[in-house]
């Protein structure tokens, strides 16, 4: 199947509340240009590099998703232009997206990511160390930041009552940290080529798809 007919299959069996991010790391332009001339405006990288040379040639109203985990000193490179930010996951680096957005006067929009998954390599905040920030007032010192909401990686796994308690997990911290945010603290993003299904049931409102659309990648 091309990328066009497996961009229309997805986007069918998606709910209309859904917003799909097309997630385009290691796949070469033409690739992301197929996927664009079809509709897809939402695309996501997980390297810094590979999404800034990307926009630089892609069309410019593409939105840019930084997926992967974060790297401090890399903010500076997509704070201009990032269209949102999905893995945050410490104080430190929520910080420097601040400053960075200050010196470029635009609030970054992020996701505060949280740690759901059993392996212990996954990346994110858990909900106690989230709750601590909002004790100490910490994002109302962040002018230049907007979280917009949560995002979570499941157990790479096939049982799949463990990914729905996973799942349903992040969902039931999004209730709970929704009323400390502004209106705007209303994306979930949970869901992978694996387990998007499942992920919308359990409340998903933005899933990330990989090599569904562009087929297998040959490196993560
Ligand atoms: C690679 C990646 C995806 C997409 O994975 P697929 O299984 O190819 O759909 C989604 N989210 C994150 C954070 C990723 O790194």
């Amino acid at each position: 199947m091309s990328i066009s007919e497996n961009l229309k299959s997805v986007k069918k069996s998606l709910p209309t509340h859904v917003e799909l991010i097309a997630v385009s790391k290691t796949k070469p332009n033409e690739a992301i240009q197929e996927a664009y001339e079809n509709g897809q405006r939402h695309f996501g990288e997980n390297k810094v590099q590979e999404l800034v040379d990307k926009a630089e040639v892609l069309p410019k109203d593409i939105h840019w998703h930084m997926i992967g985990h974060m790297q401090r000193n890399k903010v500076k490179y997509i704070a201009s232009f990032v269209h949102l930010i999905h893995g945050v996951d410490s104080q430190k680096l929520l910080k420097e997206i601040n400053k960075q957005g200050q010196k470029v006067d635009r609030v970054v929009p992020c996701l505060l990511q949280f740690h759901i998954a059993e392996e212990s390599t996954k990346y994110g905040f858990n909900y106690p160390e989230v709750l601590d920030l909002l004790d100490k007032y910490f994002f109302e010192d962040l002018p230049f930041v907007e979280i917009r909401g949560v995002m979570g990686m499941a157990t790479n796994t096939d049982n799949q009552e463990q990914i729905k308690r996973e799942f349903d997990e992040l969902n039931a911290i999004f209730n709970k940290l929704k009323p400390h945010f502004s209106e705007s603290f209303d994306i979930k993003s949970m869901g992978m080529s694996g387990d998007y299904k499942t992920a919308i049931e359990c409340g998903a409102n933005m899933i990330r798809i990989g090599s569904t659309i562009f087929g297998k990648r040959n490196y993560i």
